[in-house]
Protein backbone atom coordinates (compact mmCIF):
# COMPACT_ATOMS: atom_id res chain seq x y z
CA UNK A 1 0.00 0.00 0.00
CA UNK A 2 1.27 3.54 -0.78
CA UNK A 3 0.20 6.23 1.62
CA UNK A 4 -0.99 9.65 -0.28
CA UNK A 5 1.80 11.78 1.08
CA UNK A 6 4.45 9.28 -1.32
CA UNK A 7 2.27 10.08 -4.09
CA UNK A 8 4.85 12.01 -5.49
CA UNK A 9 7.76 9.50 -5.40
CA UNK A 10 6.70 7.05 -7.30
CA UNK A 11 4.73 9.07 -9.49
CA UNK A 12 8.09 10.62 -10.50
CA UNK A 13 9.14 6.63 -11.05
CA UNK A 14 6.09 6.15 -13.55
CA UNK A 15 6.55 9.22 -15.31
CA UNK A 16 10.29 8.17 -16.01
CA UNK A 17 8.71 5.39 -17.40
CA UNK A 18 6.32 7.29 -19.72
CA UNK A 19 8.85 9.17 -20.91
CA UNK A 20 11.13 6.30 -21.60
CA UNK A 21 8.30 5.08 -23.48
CA UNK A 22 7.38 8.09 -25.36
CA UNK A 23 11.06 8.20 -26.64
CA UNK A 24 11.85 4.93 -27.55
CA UNK A 25 8.33 3.33 -28.74
CA UNK A 26 9.98 3.00 -32.33
CA UNK A 27 11.95 0.27 -30.89
CA UNK A 28 9.45 -1.44 -29.81
CA UNK A 29 7.69 -4.21 -32.80
CA UNK A 30 4.08 -2.31 -33.57
CA UNK A 31 1.94 -5.20 -33.13
CA UNK A 32 2.16 -7.82 -29.84
CA UNK A 33 4.77 -10.94 -31.04
CA UNK A 34 2.93 -12.86 -28.35
CA UNK A 35 1.13 -15.95 -28.42
CA UNK A 36 -2.53 -16.97 -27.14
CA UNK A 37 -1.91 -17.81 -22.86
CA UNK A 38 1.25 -15.83 -23.01
CA UNK A 39 0.71 -13.19 -21.00
CA UNK A 40 -2.22 -15.32 -18.87
CA UNK A 41 0.64 -18.00 -17.79
CA UNK A 42 2.73 -15.18 -16.31
CA UNK A 43 -0.32 -13.55 -13.66
CA UNK A 44 -0.40 -16.36 -11.10
CA UNK A 45 -3.51 -18.24 -10.08
CA UNK A 46 -4.67 -15.94 -6.63
CA UNK A 47 -4.12 -12.38 -6.18
CA UNK A 48 -1.70 -11.88 -3.40
CA UNK A 49 -2.43 -12.55 0.28
CA UNK A 50 0.25 -9.80 1.06
CA UNK A 51 0.88 -6.54 -0.30
CA UNK A 52 4.23 -6.27 -3.08
CA UNK A 53 6.53 -3.61 -3.75
CA UNK A 54 5.43 -1.08 -6.02
CA UNK A 55 8.80 -1.74 -7.90
CA UNK A 56 8.11 -5.04 -8.20
CA UNK A 57 5.05 -4.16 -10.16
CA UNK A 58 6.63 -1.56 -12.44
CA UNK A 59 9.67 -4.29 -13.24
CA UNK A 60 6.48 -6.41 -14.09
CA UNK A 61 5.12 -4.14 -16.18
CA UNK A 62 7.85 -3.98 -18.50
CA UNK A 63 8.79 -7.78 -18.10
CA UNK A 64 5.40 -9.26 -19.07
CA UNK A 65 3.23 -6.12 -20.04
CA UNK A 66 4.60 -4.32 -22.55
CA UNK A 67 5.51 -7.53 -25.43
CA UNK A 68 2.33 -8.45 -24.96
CA UNK A 69 1.26 -4.77 -25.68
CA UNK A 70 0.18 -3.65 -29.72
CA UNK A 71 1.77 -0.16 -29.52
CA UNK A 72 -1.15 2.18 -31.14
CA UNK A 73 0.92 5.27 -30.85
CA UNK A 74 3.69 3.83 -32.71
CA UNK A 75 4.52 5.80 -35.35
CA UNK A 76 4.89 2.66 -37.56
CA UNK A 77 1.03 1.54 -36.93
CA UNK A 78 -1.07 2.39 -39.49
CA UNK A 79 -4.00 -0.54 -38.73
CA UNK A 80 -7.59 0.18 -38.16
CA UNK A 81 -7.85 3.56 -37.42
CA UNK A 82 -5.39 5.43 -35.34
CA UNK A 83 -6.70 5.65 -31.48
CA UNK A 84 -3.86 8.84 -30.63
CA UNK A 85 -2.98 10.20 -27.94
CA UNK A 86 -1.00 13.13 -27.64
CA UNK A 87 1.55 14.10 -24.44
CA UNK A 88 -1.44 16.79 -23.24
CA UNK A 89 -3.88 14.53 -23.16
CA UNK A 90 -1.89 11.68 -21.50
CA UNK A 91 -1.64 14.28 -18.20
CA UNK A 92 -5.26 15.19 -18.10
CA UNK A 93 -5.94 11.85 -18.13
CA UNK A 94 -3.77 11.32 -14.91
CA UNK A 95 -5.47 14.24 -13.22
CA UNK A 96 -8.90 13.13 -14.29
CA UNK A 97 -8.00 9.93 -12.24
CA UNK A 98 -6.52 11.71 -9.71
CA UNK A 99 -9.73 13.96 -9.35
CA UNK A 100 -11.72 10.42 -9.66
CA UNK A 101 -14.98 12.11 -10.13
CA UNK A 102 -18.20 10.29 -11.06
CA UNK A 103 -20.07 12.81 -13.34
CA UNK A 104 -23.08 11.95 -13.48
CA UNK A 105 -25.00 14.59 -12.04
CA UNK A 106 -24.04 18.48 -12.39
CA UNK A 107 -24.20 18.60 -8.35
CA UNK A 108 -21.37 15.53 -8.29
CA UNK A 109 -19.12 18.13 -10.70
CA UNK A 110 -20.31 21.14 -12.20
CA UNK A 111 -16.94 21.73 -13.88
CA UNK A 112 -17.19 18.37 -15.82
CA UNK A 113 -20.62 18.93 -16.68
CA UNK A 114 -20.21 22.62 -17.60
CA UNK A 115 -16.80 22.11 -19.34
CA UNK A 116 -18.18 19.53 -21.27
CA UNK A 117 -20.62 21.23 -22.46
CA UNK A 118 -18.51 24.01 -23.75
CA UNK A 119 -16.14 21.30 -25.29
CA UNK A 120 -18.80 20.80 -27.27
CA UNK A 121 -19.62 23.77 -28.40
CA UNK A 122 -16.29 24.45 -29.27
CA UNK A 123 -16.13 21.61 -31.48
CA UNK A 124 -19.24 21.89 -32.61
CA UNK A 125 -18.41 25.62 -33.67
CA UNK A 126 -15.16 24.94 -35.17
CA UNK A 127 -16.35 22.09 -37.08
CA UNK A 128 -19.28 24.09 -38.65
CA UNK A 129 -21.70 22.23 -37.83
CA UNK A 130 -25.50 23.87 -37.56
CA UNK A 131 -25.28 25.89 -34.45
CA UNK A 132 -28.25 24.53 -32.70
CA UNK A 133 -26.90 21.29 -32.22
CA UNK A 134 -26.02 19.99 -28.71
CA UNK A 135 -23.09 17.64 -27.78
CA UNK A 136 -22.75 15.62 -24.99
CA UNK A 137 -19.41 13.07 -24.95
CA UNK A 138 -19.81 9.34 -24.76
CA UNK A 139 -17.86 6.75 -24.76
CA UNK A 140 -17.74 5.21 -28.46
CA UNK A 141 -19.47 6.02 -31.33
CA UNK A 142 -21.33 2.70 -30.93
CA UNK A 143 -22.99 4.06 -27.93
CA UNK A 144 -23.78 7.29 -29.50
CA UNK A 145 -25.37 5.30 -32.25
CA UNK A 146 -27.18 3.12 -30.40
CA UNK A 147 -28.34 5.94 -28.51
CA UNK A 148 -29.11 7.65 -31.62
CA UNK A 149 -31.78 4.76 -33.03
CA UNK A 150 -33.12 4.33 -29.40
CA UNK A 151 -34.08 8.24 -29.45
CA UNK A 152 -35.44 7.57 -33.26
CA UNK A 153 -37.28 5.00 -31.83
CA UNK A 154 -38.80 7.01 -29.01
CA UNK A 155 -39.11 9.98 -31.65
CA UNK A 156 -41.42 7.79 -34.01
CA UNK A 157 -43.49 5.48 -31.54
CA UNK A 158 -44.58 8.86 -29.68
CA UNK A 159 -42.40 7.65 -26.50
CA UNK A 160 -44.85 4.41 -26.51
CA UNK A 161 -41.80 1.96 -27.10
CA UNK A 162 -39.95 2.81 -23.83
CA UNK A 163 -43.25 1.81 -22.50
CA UNK A 164 -44.92 -1.19 -24.29
CA UNK A 165 -41.70 -2.52 -25.74
CA UNK A 166 -40.68 -1.64 -29.31
CA UNK A 167 -43.35 -2.61 -31.99
CA UNK A 168 -42.04 -5.11 -35.33
CA UNK A 169 -42.44 -2.70 -38.12
CA UNK A 170 -40.06 -0.23 -37.59
CA UNK A 171 -37.39 0.22 -40.37
CA UNK A 172 -33.74 1.99 -40.41
CA UNK A 173 -31.72 1.96 -43.72
CA UNK A 174 -28.17 2.36 -44.02
CA UNK A 175 -25.64 0.92 -46.93
CA UNK A 176 -23.48 -2.35 -47.37
CA UNK A 177 -20.66 0.28 -46.09
CA UNK A 178 -22.00 0.85 -43.26
CA UNK A 179 -19.99 0.29 -39.84
CA UNK A 180 -21.10 -3.11 -38.04
CA UNK A 181 -21.94 -0.53 -34.82
CA UNK A 182 -25.56 -0.29 -36.73
CA UNK A 183 -26.16 -3.91 -37.15
CA UNK A 184 -25.20 -4.37 -33.36
CA UNK A 185 -27.52 -1.13 -32.75
CA UNK A 186 -30.34 -2.09 -34.53
CA UNK A 187 -30.02 -5.73 -32.77
CA UNK A 188 -30.33 -4.17 -29.09
CA UNK A 189 -33.13 -1.17 -29.23
CA UNK A 190 -35.03 -3.95 -30.49
CA UNK A 191 -35.90 -2.71 -33.90
CA UNK A 192 -34.17 -6.10 -34.86
CA UNK A 193 -31.45 -6.98 -37.61
CA UNK A 194 -34.34 -7.98 -40.50
CA UNK A 195 -35.85 -4.83 -40.16
CA UNK A 196 -32.07 -3.05 -40.78
CA UNK A 197 -32.18 -2.14 -45.24
CA UNK A 198 -29.12 -2.29 -46.60
CA UNK A 199 -29.06 0.03 -49.51
CA UNK A 200 -27.02 -0.28 -52.64
CA UNK A 201 -23.76 1.67 -53.17
CA UNK A 202 -22.53 2.85 -56.03
CA UNK A 203 -18.79 2.82 -57.17
CA UNK A 204 -17.74 4.82 -55.04
CA UNK A 205 -19.41 2.49 -51.99
CA UNK A 206 -21.79 5.86 -51.51
CA UNK A 207 -25.60 5.25 -50.82
CA UNK A 208 -27.84 5.63 -53.75
CA UNK A 209 -30.01 7.99 -52.84
CA UNK A 210 -32.77 7.37 -55.42
CA UNK A 211 -32.07 3.37 -54.05
CA UNK A 212 -32.70 4.75 -50.71
CA UNK A 213 -35.97 6.55 -51.84
CA UNK A 214 -37.44 3.50 -53.09
CA UNK A 215 -36.64 1.15 -50.70
CA UNK A 216 -38.69 3.55 -48.14
CA UNK A 217 -41.65 3.95 -50.16
CA UNK A 218 -41.83 0.44 -50.52
CA UNK A 219 -41.74 0.16 -46.85
CA UNK A 220 -44.24 2.74 -46.96
CA UNK A 221 -46.60 0.69 -49.36
CA UNK A 222 -46.16 -2.41 -46.92
CA UNK A 223 -47.02 -0.45 -43.78
CA UNK A 224 -43.65 -0.51 -42.59
CA UNK A 225 -42.70 1.96 -40.31
CA UNK A 226 -39.47 3.90 -41.81
CA UNK A 227 -37.94 5.41 -38.78
CA UNK A 228 -34.08 6.13 -39.24
CA UNK A 229 -31.40 6.14 -41.76
CA UNK A 230 -27.40 6.38 -41.01
CA UNK A 231 -25.38 7.86 -43.21
CA UNK A 232 -21.66 7.42 -43.03
CA UNK A 233 -18.85 10.23 -44.06
CA UNK A 234 -15.97 8.10 -44.23
CA UNK A 235 -16.46 4.22 -44.17
CA UNK A 236 -14.44 2.35 -42.13
CA UNK A 237 -13.40 -0.36 -45.12
CA UNK A 238 -12.50 2.55 -47.39
CA UNK A 239 -13.67 5.99 -46.41
CA UNK A 240 -16.56 6.42 -48.34
CA UNK A 241 -18.52 9.32 -47.92
CA UNK A 242 -22.35 9.83 -48.16
CA UNK A 243 -24.22 12.26 -50.45
CA UNK A 244 -25.70 13.84 -47.07
CA UNK A 245 -27.44 16.70 -48.54
CA UNK A 246 -29.53 13.96 -50.87
CA UNK A 247 -29.96 11.38 -47.82
CA UNK A 248 -31.03 14.54 -46.00
CA UNK A 249 -33.72 15.37 -48.30
CA UNK A 250 -35.08 12.56 -48.70
CA UNK A 251 -35.44 11.82 -44.54
CA UNK A 252 -37.18 15.37 -44.64
CA UNK A 253 -39.70 14.27 -46.89
CA UNK A 254 -40.88 10.99 -45.37
CA UNK A 255 -40.01 12.34 -41.38
CA UNK A 256 -37.03 10.00 -40.84
CA UNK A 257 -34.34 10.45 -38.56
CA UNK A 258 -30.90 11.38 -39.90
CA UNK A 259 -27.71 9.62 -38.15
CA UNK A 260 -24.90 10.95 -39.28
CA UNK A 261 -21.55 8.26 -38.54
CA UNK A 262 -18.81 10.22 -39.37
CA UNK A 263 -16.63 8.43 -36.35
CA UNK A 264 -13.21 8.88 -38.27
CA UNK A 265 -13.67 11.31 -41.30
CA UNK A 266 -15.79 14.15 -38.67
CA UNK A 267 -12.42 15.63 -37.72
CA UNK A 268 -11.31 16.88 -41.36
CA UNK A 269 -14.53 18.95 -40.60
CA UNK A 270 -12.36 21.13 -38.43
CA UNK A 271 -10.42 21.80 -42.42
CA UNK A 272 -12.62 23.92 -44.64
CA UNK A 273 -11.48 22.32 -47.46
CA UNK A 274 -13.70 19.34 -46.41
CA UNK A 275 -16.55 21.20 -45.38
CA UNK A 276 -18.38 20.01 -48.60
CA UNK A 277 -19.01 16.37 -46.59
CA UNK A 278 -21.77 18.35 -44.37
CA UNK A 279 -23.12 20.89 -46.82
CA UNK A 280 -27.43 20.85 -46.98
CA UNK A 281 -27.24 18.41 -44.02
CA UNK A 282 -28.87 21.37 -41.84
CA UNK A 283 -31.34 19.30 -40.58
CA UNK A 284 -29.53 15.97 -39.73
CA UNK A 285 -31.13 14.77 -36.09
CA UNK A 286 -27.66 13.35 -34.69
CA UNK A 287 -24.28 13.25 -35.71
CA UNK A 288 -21.11 11.47 -34.27
CA UNK A 289 -17.58 11.44 -34.81
CA UNK A 290 -14.69 10.65 -32.73
CA UNK A 291 -12.08 13.01 -31.02
CA UNK A 292 -10.66 9.84 -29.92
CA UNK A 293 -9.50 8.47 -33.20
CA UNK A 294 -7.62 11.44 -34.86
CA UNK A 295 -7.27 14.75 -32.94
CA UNK A 296 -5.13 13.28 -30.31
CA UNK A 297 -7.42 13.17 -27.18
CA UNK A 298 -6.92 9.42 -26.34
CA UNK A 299 -9.60 6.72 -26.16
CA UNK A 300 -12.39 7.06 -24.64
CA UNK A 301 -13.79 10.44 -26.26
CA UNK A 302 -16.42 10.20 -28.83
CA UNK A 303 -18.00 13.40 -29.38
CA UNK A 304 -22.46 13.11 -30.08
CA UNK A 305 -24.25 16.06 -31.37
CA UNK A 306 -28.11 15.97 -31.16
CA UNK A 307 -30.67 18.57 -33.04
CA UNK A 308 -33.31 18.12 -29.97
CA UNK A 309 -31.92 17.63 -27.04
CA UNK A 310 -35.29 17.76 -25.66
CA UNK A 311 -36.05 14.14 -27.56
CA UNK A 312 -32.71 12.66 -26.11
CA UNK A 313 -33.58 13.31 -22.96
CA UNK A 314 -37.07 12.12 -22.95
CA UNK A 315 -35.67 9.38 -24.32
CA UNK A 316 -33.01 8.30 -21.32
CA UNK A 317 -34.63 10.22 -17.99
CA UNK A 318 -35.57 8.47 -15.64
CA UNK A 319 -35.36 9.85 -12.01
CA UNK A 320 -35.46 7.93 -8.61
CA UNK A 321 -35.62 9.95 -5.60
CA UNK A 322 -32.13 9.50 -4.69
CA UNK A 323 -31.22 11.26 -8.00
CA UNK A 324 -33.19 14.23 -7.45
CA UNK A 325 -31.20 17.43 -7.15
CA UNK A 326 -32.12 20.86 -6.78
CA UNK A 327 -31.02 22.57 -9.98
CA UNK A 328 -32.43 19.64 -12.06
CA UNK A 329 -34.09 21.39 -15.46
CA UNK A 330 -31.61 24.44 -14.97
CA UNK A 331 -28.26 22.75 -15.76
CA UNK A 332 -27.30 19.59 -18.12
CA UNK A 333 -27.17 15.94 -16.45
CA UNK A 334 -25.27 14.13 -18.38
CA UNK A 335 -26.64 10.77 -17.12
CA UNK A 336 -29.77 11.88 -19.16
CA UNK A 337 -28.11 12.09 -22.38
CA UNK A 338 -26.69 8.44 -23.10
CA UNK A 339 -26.98 4.95 -21.55
CA UNK A 340 -24.48 4.36 -18.46
CA UNK A 341 -25.20 6.39 -15.39
CA UNK A 342 -22.06 6.73 -14.21
CA UNK A 343 -19.64 8.79 -16.34
CA UNK A 344 -15.95 9.56 -16.67
CA UNK A 345 -14.81 13.31 -16.41
CA UNK A 346 -13.67 13.25 -20.37
CA UNK A 347 -14.14 16.95 -21.17
CA UNK A 348 -10.58 17.96 -19.00
CA UNK A 349 -8.06 16.17 -21.90
CA UNK A 350 -10.30 17.64 -24.40
CA UNK A 351 -9.96 20.96 -22.87
CA UNK A 352 -6.14 20.35 -22.12
CA UNK A 353 -5.83 19.53 -26.15
CA UNK A 354 -7.76 21.98 -27.70
CA UNK A 355 -5.96 24.96 -25.69
CA UNK A 356 -2.78 23.64 -26.15
CA UNK A 357 -2.57 23.18 -29.92
CA UNK A 358 -5.29 25.66 -30.47
CA UNK A 359 -7.71 24.81 -33.57
CA UNK A 360 -4.37 25.86 -36.03
CA UNK A 361 -2.48 23.20 -34.47
CA UNK A 362 -4.77 20.56 -35.16
CA UNK A 363 -5.43 21.68 -38.51
CA UNK A 364 -1.48 21.81 -39.55
CA UNK A 365 -1.22 18.49 -38.15
CA UNK A 366 -4.34 16.38 -40.18
CA UNK A 367 -3.42 18.28 -43.07
CA UNK A 368 0.22 17.02 -42.48
CA UNK A 369 -1.50 13.29 -42.29
CA UNK A 370 -2.66 14.25 -45.50
CA UNK A 371 0.48 15.37 -47.31
CA UNK A 372 2.24 12.37 -46.39
CA UNK A 373 -0.37 10.05 -47.59
CA UNK A 374 -0.25 11.75 -51.19
CA UNK A 375 3.26 11.46 -50.70
CA UNK A 376 2.57 7.78 -50.19
CA UNK A 377 0.20 7.58 -53.04
CA UNK A 378 2.82 9.19 -55.37
CA UNK A 379 6.03 6.73 -54.95
CA UNK A 380 3.77 3.64 -53.86
CA UNK A 381 2.60 3.61 -57.66
CA UNK A 382 6.14 5.22 -59.40
CA UNK A 383 7.44 2.06 -57.98
CA UNK A 384 4.48 0.09 -60.02
CA UNK A 385 4.20 -2.88 -57.81
CA UNK A 386 0.85 -2.22 -56.08
CA UNK A 387 -2.26 -0.49 -57.28
CA UNK A 388 -4.66 1.34 -55.29
CA UNK A 389 -7.88 0.09 -55.11
CA UNK A 390 -9.81 2.79 -53.89
CA UNK A 391 -9.93 6.45 -54.18
CA UNK A 392 -7.52 7.62 -51.81
CA UNK A 393 -8.82 10.34 -49.25
CA UNK A 394 -7.92 12.31 -46.46
CA UNK A 395 -5.17 10.26 -44.63
CA UNK A 396 -6.02 6.42 -45.81
CA UNK A 397 -5.48 4.62 -48.79
CA UNK A 398 -6.71 1.09 -49.92
CA UNK A 399 -3.70 -1.01 -52.03
CA UNK A 400 -3.04 -4.05 -53.03
CA UNK A 401 -0.47 -6.09 -55.39
CA UNK A 402 -0.79 -5.10 -58.92
CA UNK A 403 -2.70 -8.16 -60.18
CA UNK A 404 -1.26 -10.98 -62.83
CA UNK A 405 -2.72 -11.79 -65.88
CA UNK A 406 -2.54 -15.39 -64.88
CA UNK A 407 -4.43 -15.32 -61.55
CA UNK A 408 -8.28 -15.35 -60.94
CA UNK A 409 -9.20 -13.07 -57.71
CA UNK A 410 -9.56 -16.20 -55.16
CA UNK A 411 -5.18 -16.36 -55.65
CA UNK A 412 -4.91 -12.32 -56.01
CA UNK A 413 -6.76 -12.03 -52.42
CA UNK A 414 -4.40 -14.73 -51.13
CA UNK A 415 -1.06 -13.39 -52.17
CA UNK A 416 -2.33 -9.98 -50.59
CA UNK A 417 -3.11 -11.73 -47.34
CA UNK A 418 -0.09 -13.35 -47.39
CA UNK A 419 1.93 -10.30 -48.29
CA UNK A 420 -0.05 -8.72 -45.27
CA UNK A 421 0.62 -11.45 -42.72
CA UNK A 422 4.52 -11.30 -43.68
CA UNK A 423 4.44 -8.02 -42.91
CA UNK A 424 2.87 -7.83 -39.63
CA UNK A 425 5.11 -10.88 -38.39
CA UNK A 426 7.90 -8.59 -39.14
CA UNK A 427 6.76 -5.97 -36.56
CA UNK A 428 8.12 -2.87 -38.22
CA UNK A 429 5.12 -1.80 -39.36
CA UNK A 430 1.32 -2.68 -38.66
CA UNK A 431 -1.29 -2.89 -41.55
CA UNK A 432 -4.66 -4.36 -41.49
CA UNK A 433 -6.90 -5.26 -44.60
CA UNK A 434 -10.75 -5.28 -45.59
CA UNK A 435 -12.67 -6.91 -48.26
CA UNK A 436 -14.90 -4.87 -50.90
CA UNK A 437 -16.63 -6.46 -53.61
CA UNK A 438 -14.98 -9.79 -52.84
CA UNK A 439 -11.67 -8.25 -53.57
CA UNK A 440 -8.77 -8.17 -50.70
CA UNK A 441 -7.68 -4.46 -50.35
CA UNK A 442 -4.38 -3.09 -47.68
CA UNK A 443 -5.66 -0.26 -45.56
CA UNK A 444 -3.22 2.13 -44.62
CA UNK A 445 -3.43 5.30 -42.27
CA UNK A 446 -1.24 7.50 -41.70
CA UNK A 447 -2.78 9.44 -38.80
CA UNK A 448 0.04 8.96 -35.52
CA UNK A 449 0.21 12.19 -33.44
CA UNK A 450 3.42 12.45 -34.12
CA UNK A 451 4.38 10.72 -37.65
CA UNK A 452 6.86 12.02 -39.71
CA UNK A 453 7.48 11.55 -43.13
CA UNK A 454 10.48 8.96 -42.00
CA UNK A 455 7.78 6.42 -41.45
CA UNK A 456 5.70 6.64 -44.54
CA UNK A 457 9.51 5.44 -46.02
CA UNK A 458 9.90 3.09 -44.07
CA UNK A 459 5.90 1.67 -44.98
CA UNK A 460 7.04 2.22 -48.18
CA UNK A 461 10.40 0.56 -48.02
CA UNK A 462 8.67 -2.49 -45.98
CA UNK A 463 5.67 -3.13 -48.63
CA UNK A 464 8.07 -3.31 -51.28
CA UNK A 465 10.67 -5.87 -49.59
CA UNK A 466 7.90 -7.46 -48.67
CA UNK A 467 6.19 -7.70 -52.14
CA UNK A 468 9.35 -8.84 -53.95
CA UNK A 469 9.67 -11.72 -51.42
CA UNK A 470 5.57 -12.63 -52.30
CA UNK A 471 5.96 -12.08 -56.01
C1 LIG B 1 -14.42 3.49 -35.65
C2 LIG B 1 -15.77 3.61 -36.23
C3 LIG B 1 -16.91 3.31 -35.48
C4 LIG B 1 -16.83 2.72 -34.10
O1 LIG B 1 -16.25 3.57 -33.20
P1 LIG B 1 -16.19 3.19 -31.63
O2 LIG B 1 -15.95 4.51 -30.99
O3 LIG B 1 -15.07 2.23 -31.49
O4 LIG B 1 -17.49 2.59 -31.28
C5 LIG B 1 -18.14 3.51 -36.06
N1 LIG B 1 -18.26 3.99 -37.31
C6 LIG B 1 -17.19 4.28 -38.06
C7 LIG B 1 -17.38 4.81 -39.45
C8 LIG B 1 -15.91 4.09 -37.55
O5 LIG B 1 -14.84 4.38 -38.30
Amino acid sequence: MILKKDYLKHAQDVSLWIQDYFENIEKLPVKSQVKPGDIYRQIPAQAPIKGEPFDQIIADLQSIIVPGITHWQHPNFHAYFPANNSVESVLAEQITAAIGAQCMLWETSPAAAELEQKMMEWLRDAMGLPTHMEGVIQDTASSATLTALLTAREVKTNFQSNLNGVPGHLRVYCSEATHSSIDKAVAICGIGRNNLVKISVDQQQSIIPEALEKAIVEDLKSDKLPCAVVATLGSTSTLAVDALGAIAEICKKYDVWLHVDAAYAGSALLLSEYRWMIEGAESMDSFVFNPHKWIFTQFDCSAYFVKNAEALIKTFEISPEYLKTKHRGVVNDYRDWGIALGRRFRALKLWFVLRSYGIEGIQSVLRNHIALNEYFVQELLAREQFELTAPSFLNMSCIRLKPTLDHNLEQENNRNINLLHHINEAGKIYLTKTKVNDKIMIRIVFGQTYLMKKHVDLALDVLHEAADKCM
